[in-house]
This record gives structure tokens, sequence and C-alpha cells, in this order.
């Protein structure tokens, strides 16, 4: 038997549908924030996620699916749609047709992590950005939105962590103190942090080895390094999530995994699944759409992960149980010809029909059709056929009516309305 690649998953006939739940109402939720759909592939060019996540992040130096195609070209599988987003708003001018562009994404990324329960090699994000507006009531607007996903969805138990980590000028000051603060203790740091330490000290702070985790905990606060117009920014989004009364907690030492967050960036954290396994997160970029040769605009974007949203909702809730509409029990030698009659006209009517063609004890269909949520189950055997008739049996109340051919649309209508 050939299996799954290592860290990637199936997503089961029995967990589709609760799939399909949270992916139409993430969409419903985001196009009532004004949000519309993009669809950017699942591969770009390996430069775009050098250059839009940056070389000295766990994303890039560890987790890229990166291979050489065919024609020699150097090609990854997103790791996270924000640079690819950004490719297609650049590539195609977007922002020239609508200076505020609100856009989002739902599909696959991978990343080549360990794997554990909620992390995968692949998996679905929901993705969006507002391009266009540097208000902090954006970045509110964001957080409300990625608020509003996961309570449409029934999550509970959600907390929203913010923080600002400042602008590249903040940041100047900010990554000496921590390299000052690290340098007596780098024979402590993991071989990872002491790289980091020159190249990209702020990347310490992320880092989930438990001494560097630790010595992070009294290491300096990038909040208290934010120069004037970040920290007034900062305050006004908190004031804006307090109005919008979106529960929140400021987490001064998140400064998230990717390089192009400036001033505010946020977590989505379950109670359950604890920090190390966040839901979402996000965050403002500013100087992300420049870089990837773009317009000076800035932006915000947040991803929320389903699998690990999916663990925070219960797989049996009602809506999420198949349900068939009509089940046809062909009983007679003869009824193949009528039942498929049957069954195309209740299908092209958009009545949902499930039947067995190899004969089957009635026994055995009406259990099959109990199990797969039939309302109703239309039997055809000998009598019927001689008089072109079916029976009709509600599977709720277990009446049975028997109706001509010609009827049978009108009455499963007529009983829906
Ligand atoms: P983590 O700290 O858990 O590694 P991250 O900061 O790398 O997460 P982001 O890049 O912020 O993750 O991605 C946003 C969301 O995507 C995460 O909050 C999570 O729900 C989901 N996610 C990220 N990596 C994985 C993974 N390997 N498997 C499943 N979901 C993931
Ligand atoms: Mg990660």
């Amino acid at each position: 038997m050939i299996t799954l690649v290592k860290g990637f998953h199936d997503i089961l006939p029995d967990e589709t549908r609760k799939w399909a739940f949270m992916m139409s109402t993430a969409r419903e939720s985001l196009e009532r924030f004004g949000f519309r759909e993009i669809i950017p592939p699942i591969m770009e060019k390996t430069e775009l996620f050098q250059r839009g996540i940056g070389e000295v992040t766990d994303i890039v130096e560890k987790e890229m699916y990166t291979f050489e195609d065919r024609g020699g070209e150097s090609l990854s599988l997103r790791p996270e749609a924000t640079a690819g987003v950004l490719r297609a708003v650049v590539e195609h001018s977007l922002l020239r047709k609508d200076p505020l562009l609100k856009l989002y994404c739902i599909g696959p990324m991978f990343r080549r992590e360990r794997p554990s329960k909620g992390r995968y090699r692949q998996f679905f994000q929901v993705n969006a950005e507002i391009l266009g507006d540097d208000s902090p009531y954006t970045d509110a607007e964001a957080v409300a939105a990625a608020y509003s996903i996961m309570t449409d969805i029934g999550a509970t138990g959600l907390m929203m962590e913010i923080n600002s980590v400042g602008c590249p000028n903040c940041r100047a000051e900010y990554r000496k103190l921590l390299q000052t603060f690290f340098k007596d203790r780098t024979k402590d740091l993991c071989s990872d942090c002491r790289r980091r330490l020159e190249a990209n000290p702020m990347r310490i702070l992320d880092c989930k080895v438990p001494e560097c985790a630790h010595m992070v905990k009294d290491a300096p606060l990038v909040t208290d390094s934010l120069d004037e117009p970040c920290r007034e920014h900062f305050r006004e989004v908190r004031e804006a999530l307090e109005i919008l009364e979106i529960p929140n907690r400021l987490e001064p030492r998140m400064v998230r995994g990717l390089d192009y967050y400036t001033r505010t960036a946020f977590e989505i954290v379950h109670e359950e699944l604890g920090r190390s396994k966040a839901v979402g997160g996000g965050g403002r970029y500013d100087n992300l759409l420049k870089d990837l040769g773009g317009p000076d605009a800035s932006g915000i974007g947040f991803a929320i992960g389903l699998e690990r949203l999916s663990m925070g909702i219960p797989d049996d809730h009602p809506r999420f149980r198949r349900r068939i509409d009509v089940y046809v029990a062909l009983l007679g030698q003869g009824a193949g010809p009528m039942g498929l009659t049957v069954v195309n006209m209740l299908r092209s009517n958009g009545i949902s029909v499930e039947t067995r063609y190899s004969p089957m004890s009635l026994k055995a269909q009406m259990k099959l059709a109990d199990k797969i949520g039939a309302r109703k189950v239309i039997m055809i055997g000998d009598d019927e056929l001689a008089r072109r008739e079916v029976t009709i049996r509600d599977m709720r109340t277990k009446d049975q009516t028997t109706v001509g051919i010609d009827g049978i649309v009108k009455l499963l209508q007529g009983d829906e309305s």
C-alpha cells in the first residue's frame, strides 16, 4: 500500500461537511466586512517568499518545499498566502483601480515542520488582507474580521493577543537592546538563536526551545522601544478594540514568525491549545508592498488555520450530518427501468436521491436509508410497477402513501413547504 506523505492529511467524507461549513462561513463573514476573494496559485517563484517572508525566518530557512522544475527554475509551494496575494496585486496593478483593497483567499499551505496534533505539512488557511489604509481603525477592523469568522463558526474560548512590534525606526534601537541583552547569555542560546543574534535578534523571542523561551522572559520589551507615532497608533488600535468589544489582551513578548510585520501584531489563541498552537495570527506590514516592487502602500492581514479551528468545533453538530431527501428502494425484478425514471425525474427537480441498483432486501435498504439520513423512502415493488405507482414512506412519522408516477414531485415538494 502506498500511504500519505508524512505530515499531510486526508479530509474524509465524514468531515467534509464541517470543512465546507467553515469555509462558507468564513466567506460570508469576510464578505460582510467588504472583502473579495482572490485565488492565487499554490506555487510561486522561491524568490518571492525569500524576499517577502525574509531569509532569516523559520519558514524560509527550514520549512519550505522548494524544488527545481524541469526548466531549472527554483519554485516553492506556498508556506503562507500574503506574498502570493501581494504579488498578484502588484502584477495586475489592482491598487490603481481600488486604492483600498480588501482581499481574502482560502486554501492549502505547505510547511515542512515536525508534524504533531494540530501541526501538519499541508494545512488550510483562511487569509485576509486590507491594503492601502494605515488608520489604526483598519487594524482593529482586521482583528474584528478575524474574530467574527471564529464566532460565526461557533468557536468558543478564544482570546485575541495583541502587540505592537514598531516600525524600522523603533526597531533599530530595539535590536541593539536585544543584542546587548543576549550577548551576555550567548552560551545558553540554542544554535539557531546564536545565529539569529547577529542577523535578526527579534526572531529569538519567537524561539520554541525551552531554554531560549525561558531567557526571553527577562528580555527588553519591544513596546518600551516604540517611537511616538507607533505608540499613538497602538493606543488607538486598542481604543478601537474596546469600542468593538473584542476580548483582547496585551502580549508584549509576541513578535510573530515573519519578518514583514510592522506595528500591530496579533494572535488568536484558544484556551485549550495555548500559545504554542495559535489558531490564527496577523499583523500590519507597511513596507511589504514596496519591498515586492509595488506602490508605497500599507497593509494588514491575518490567517486562520482551519485544522486548529476545527479542533474547537464538535464533529457531530446536526448541520454536519449527511442529508439526502429521498432513498429509492428498487424491490421487484423488473423495477430497474421505472426506478431509473423516478430517480432521474427527482434529481432533475432539485431533489437529492440515493439508490442501489444491485438487488438488496427491503430490510437492508431501509437500514441504509436510515444511515444516510434519507427523509423519505420511495418503494417500487411488483405491485407498484404494474400500476405505475410508488409507495412513499416518511422516515420520521412512518406514514406511507401511494401515488402515481406523475404525482411524486408535486407531493414531495408540497411536503417541503
Ligand atoms: P505556529 O507558531 O503554531 O508555528 P505560525 O506563527 O507559524 O504558527 P502563522 O504563520 O501565523 O503560524 O499561520 C497562521 C495560522 O496558520 C496559525 O495560527 C495556525 O492556525 C496555522 N498554521 C501554521 N502552521 C501550521 C501547521 N504546520 N499546521 C497546521 N496549522 C498551521
Ligand atoms: Mg510555525
